[in-house]
């Protein structure tokens, strides 16, 4: 298959965007490797599209693999070399789209039954240790800020994961931990999401859950938002 400029030039946006089979994408490389007009073309189109940037490929990728026919042409342009690695952004995205609808299916029953099945059978319960939080508390600030908040025993000293609503709209904030010997350390901090005061963040101690004596929130000037005093330590 190949492309005249008249042909190539109207393909560019769809090769740009993916939507070209293997085939014709190919021959509008083909033709692009050799026409500086189509080249500029594409350096100019690639420069709109906000779809095309932006694109988390570490996730993505974990879920498709590299199409083998786009590494085994002779040695591209670095311009199609950029394009392509793009492109396969574009396509891996629409993956985990698709993989997206596939757990979607999965939370119905329908997809992948077997393999969940598989894994649960393969593994009991009882085999590992239990992921469930040492404790969750619910921390309240006068202002009404909530932040949910689970303490988990690690070997390393305490993860604790948070869940904050209705924190004020801007600004810093951190997450201390206080000690049963006064000493205090920064687990976690966070900007302002803007969005309903609404943030999810995991944060880490060096202190052992039995340490803990008491979780502050404060904003970026060392103001207390929010405490939580731990009840006295129960042995283990
Ligand atoms: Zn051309």
């Amino acid at each position: 298959m190949t492309l005249d400029h008249h042909d190539a030039r109207l393909a560019l946006g769809a090769y740009l965007l993916g939507a070209l089979d293997p085939e014709e994408a190919r021959a509008v490389e083909d033709h692009v490797a050799t026409c500086p007009a189509c080249q500029a073309q594409i350096e100019e189109l690639e420069t709109l599209p906000a779809l095309l940037d932006g694109v988390p490929s570490a996730r993505a990728e974990a879920l498709v693999e590299a199409p083998v026919q786009l590494n085994d042409l002779p040695a591209p342009p670095a311009l199609l070399a950029r394009v392509r690695a793009r492109r396969r952004a574009l396509r891996l995205r629409w993956a985990a789209a698709l993989a997206g609808a596939a757990a979607a299916s999965l939370a119905l029953g329908v997809a992948l039954g077997p393999v969940v099945a598989g894994v649960t059978t393969a593994e009991p319960p009882t085999a590992s240790p239990s992921p469930s939080p040492a404790a969750s508390y619910l921390i309240t600030s006068s202002d009404g800020a909530q932040v949910d908040l689970a303490l988990v025993r690690k070997g390393w000293g305490t993860e604790l994961d948070l869940v904050c609503r209705g924190m004020p709209s801007a600004g810093v904030f951190s997450v201390w931990v206080v000690a049963d010997d006064g000493a205090q350390e920064r687990a976690a901090s966070w900007s302002s999401t803007g969005y309903a005061g609404r943030a999810v963040l995991t944060g880490a101690t060096s202190y052992q859950l039995a340490s803990i004596r008491s979780i502050q929130i404060r904003d970026d000037t060392q103001r207390t938002l929010a405490s939580l005093t731990l009840p006295a330590a129960p042995s283990g």
